[in-house]
């Protein structure tokens, strides 16, 4: 009796832990002061959910949508910024996970913005999260179905004004998830910048035997080879954690160098996680044995 009573304690409180990390991270909410980080490139995000505003003549790019309720604050860091949130013409995410797409039917019908997702990660963003081979069965993973107006393929071109994005296959994480790239002038001098979609290997992924998703080892991969092969001057990602987003905002000066300006950064960041992703994928085979 006793040791199922404790059983039933236990298991509540695993579920109450999983369902609270389903839910959000207290930084996911708190806001954060939006500023410019390179040329075109404005971050409107929260403190721990980055979102970013690529603005041009004709109009502006936002990626990330992030929760529902992060859209007027996302709306408010583009206003304080100068810009119409109205002028928003295309919607991009990083991958349909609901802390970063959450926010799209909202997002599209405040602006309009046509909203482009990478193919395999269309189902799940048109389904509204269901479907996903990890969360596809939690009811706070969940998010309102979004209409896709254009399905991206590896290499895809996303235009607007001036500026070119390159939406890349960098799948694992979920089956589509989008590493964003494109070139940024500022005072002179180009730059590459990469906006990683996520390279986390996340609580309770199965990269042994996964049924939902049988391809996920070798699709993290296949990521971590795209990662690798990009240039990188400017460390961006779907969340600030991935570059130390707030330390290097505040070491940004007038007159110093761009602390988002990081290729080392970048190239150790990447490794670190194929490393921690290698070590795990190693443990689940060696368990499943
Ligand atoms: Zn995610």
């Amino acid at each position: 009796m006793a040791k199922s009573f404790r059983f039933s304690i236990f298991m509540f409180l695993l579920v109450f832990a999983a369902s609270a990390r389903a839910q959000e991270a207290p930084d996911w909410t708190n806001p954060f002061p939006p500023y410019r980080i390179i040329g075109n490139v404005y971050y409107v995000g929260s403190q721990g959910l980055a979102s970013y505003l690529i603005a041009t003549p004709q109009g502006n790019i936002l990626i990330n949508s992030n929760l529902e309720k992060s859209v007027p604050m996302i709306r408010e860091s583009v206003e304080k910024l100068g810009f119409k949130f109205s002028d928003t013409k295309i919607l991009l995410i990083s991958h349909a996970h609901w802390d970063h797409c959450a926010g799209s039917a909202a997002v599209k019908e405040l602006t309009g913005a046509k909203y482009m997702v990478m193919d395999a990660d269309v189902p799940e963003i048109q389904a509204g999260g269901k479907g996903n081979f990890q969360y596809g069965d939690s009811p706070t993973s969940r998010y309102q179905p979004t209409k896709v107006d254009r399905i991206l393929h590896d290499g895809d071109e996303v235009r607007l004004g001036d500026t070119v994005l390159v939406a890349h296959l960098t799948p694992g994480h979920t089956k589509g998830t989008t590493t964003w790239t494109m070139k940024v002038v500022d005072a002179g001098k180009t730059y590459n910048v990469v906006i990683v979609g996520s390279p986390n290997v996340n609580d309770g992924y199965k990269l042994v035997n996964n049924a939902l998703y049988p391809q996920i080892a070798s699709d993290y991969e296949r990521m971590f080879r795209v990662l690798k092969s990009l240039p990188c001057d400017i460390f961006l990602g779907a969340h600030g954690g991935y570059y130390g987003m707030e330390a290097k905002y505040a070491r940004m000066k007038e007159g110093a160098p761009n602390p988002f300006i990081d290729p080392e950064g970048y190239k150790s960041y990447i490794a670190e996680r194929e490393e921690t992703f290698r070590a795990e994928w190693a443990k689940q085979k060696a368990a499943a044995q």
